[in-house]
């Protein structure tokens, strides 16, 4: 049988990535390295995070249609690469993508049947006040604001779950139990 394709997607301040982490552990669900034109912040490593990529390079990935989907966020691109996916999930795994809303969008055309996640903080403001507690740029701090109203709006038709991240472990405890179920 062939795996799944399992989309979250989240502003960060959703706590998304401390989600990913856990499932990643709990699970066996394989985590897509996305391509990215943005910089490396520190601590994160290449062909693990990301695969860091010129725009250069980047484009070459578009033109000879090597990402599954791609999306430009904060004025960088990001990307799935196709075959790692494609191949993982040919040989019967689970494949989690953790991409923004654009993206999610993409999947959800091409893969109808993709199990997709959103990971939203229980209100606007409590992700503005998480957002400045991280100390996260404005820039970021506007992007992911907008892409909670663009989610929220179109949640209902593209997200098959909305999870609402108040306490984290009970947040992880459902998206594992979506996941496993
Ligand atoms: P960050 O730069 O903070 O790691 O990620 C910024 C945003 O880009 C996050 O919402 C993340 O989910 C999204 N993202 C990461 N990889 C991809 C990807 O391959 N495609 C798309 N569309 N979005 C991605």
């Amino acid at each position: 049988m062939p795996g799944r394709l399992i989309v979250i997607t989240g502003p960060s301040g959703s706590g998304k990535s401390t989600i990913i982490q856990a499932l990643l552990q709990k699970t066996d669900v394989q985590f897509s390295i996305s391509a990215t034109t943005r910089s490396r912040r520190p601590g994160e490593k290449d062909q693990v995070d990301y695969i860091f990529v010129s725009p250069r390079e980047f484009q070459d990935m578009v033109d000879n249609d090597r990402l599954l989907e791609w999306a430009s966020f904060n004025d960088r691109l990001y990307g799935t690469p196709a075959e790692p996916v494609k191949r993982r999930m040919a040989e019967g795994q689970d494949v989690l993508l953790d991409i923004e809303v654009q993206g999610a969008r993409q999947i959800r055309e091409k893969y109808p049947d993709a199990l997709m996640i959103f990971i939203s903080p229980p209100s606007i403001e409590e992700l503005e006040r998480r957002l400045r507690q991280r100390g996260d740029t404005p820039a970021s701090d506007i992007q992911d604001r907008l892409e909670m109203a663009i989610a929220l709006d179109v949640s209902s038709d593209l997200f098959d779950h909305i999870v609402v991240n108040e306490v984290v472990d009970l947040a992880i405890a459902e998206v594992v139990d979506l996941i496993t179920s």
